[in-house]
């Protein structure tokens, strides 16, 4: 099924929960299943996941995504999404063991919320009108049959959901503004700038660095040095500069040296 589809039918069809609702689940070694959820399945990567897969991994942001992600191709995305690419011939997720996750600790945001999913109100229907949580009771997954009782948000705490809240945050309002849902970015290089800055942060270094970028933007010594060290302040800066190229937003100022030269106020 197409992610489209698979968006539209929970918008329909699948029960709204709110953070306080309940459910019974348990995953551990010892249930049955244990690992099949890591198989043949979709997993969409957030650019925070990108940073600490890769840093886990000890590898680049370019190598993560050569070896690791795929970019479905659908006529009904607005911008670029990363995927696990699974393995080719197991179709298992390719940081699978057999003791379980090799990247526990740094797990995506996808994996930590399974079984519960959310869904944002502005993904492509008049269905919804406001972001829900569901399950998702995939047929593989004996976790509902002995589990203990969760909310929603104990869940999410109990799987250290929050420290991805706030790059999250940031990200929804830039992948689902509305210049965007309504398909008016476009242009091969900005949805090109929108890929490097979400998901090649080191790429996105070496442009800001080695470029004259910062000749373009007031951007302090102390930020410069935060960034050139930390990939989530980069991120944070990037998704600044997203915001004020693509959608014109007021989020960086123009130095004074290109204001004078291009004739800007
Ligand atoms: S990252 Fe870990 S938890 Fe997520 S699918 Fe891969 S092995 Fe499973
Ligand atoms: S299938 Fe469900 S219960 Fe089994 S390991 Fe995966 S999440 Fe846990």
């Amino acid at each position: 099924m197409k992610t489209s589809e698979f968006k539209e039918k929970i918008l329909k069809e699948y029960a709204r929960m709110k953070k306080t609702d309940k459910f019974s689940f348990a995953c551990n070694p010892g249930v049955p299943c244990f690992n099949k959820c890591c198989n043949d399945v979709n997993i969409f990567l957030t650019p925070y996941d990108i940073i600490r897969l890769k840093n886990r991994l000890g590898i680049t942001s370019g190598e993560f995504l050569e070896k690791y992600t795929i970019l479905p191709i659908e006529e009904n995305l607005k911008h670029p999404i990363v995927m696990f690419r699974m393995n080719d011939e197991t179709l298992n997720c390719q940081l699978v063991g057999e003791n379980g996750c090799t990247v526990y600790e740094d797990r995506p945001w996808s994996c930590r919320m399974f079984p519960v999913g959310i869904a944002s109100p502005k993904e492509g229907s008049e269905v919804a009108d406001e972001e829900f949580y569901f399950l998702l009771e995939e047929s593989v997954c004996e976790g509902f049959k002995n589990g203990r009782e969760w909310s929603v948000e104990e869940w999410m705490n109990d799987q250290g959901v929050n420290e991805y809240v706030e790059l999250g945050e940031i990200f929804k309002e830039i992948s689902l503004h509305e210049k965007f849902l309504q398909g008016r970015i476009n242009e091969p290089i900005k949805l090109e700038m929108f890929y490097t800055v979400c998901y090649d942060i080191d790429k996105f270094r070496e442009l800001v660095f080695n470029s004259s970028f910062f000749k373009r933007f007031k951007v302090s010594e102390t930020e410069k040095a935060k960034m050139k060290k930390d990939d989530v302040e980069l991120l944070k800066f990037g998704f600044k500069f997203l915001k004020f190229s693509l959608f014109g937003e007021e989020t960086l100022e123009l130095s004074d040296e290109y204001k004078k030269a291009f004739g800007k106020n």
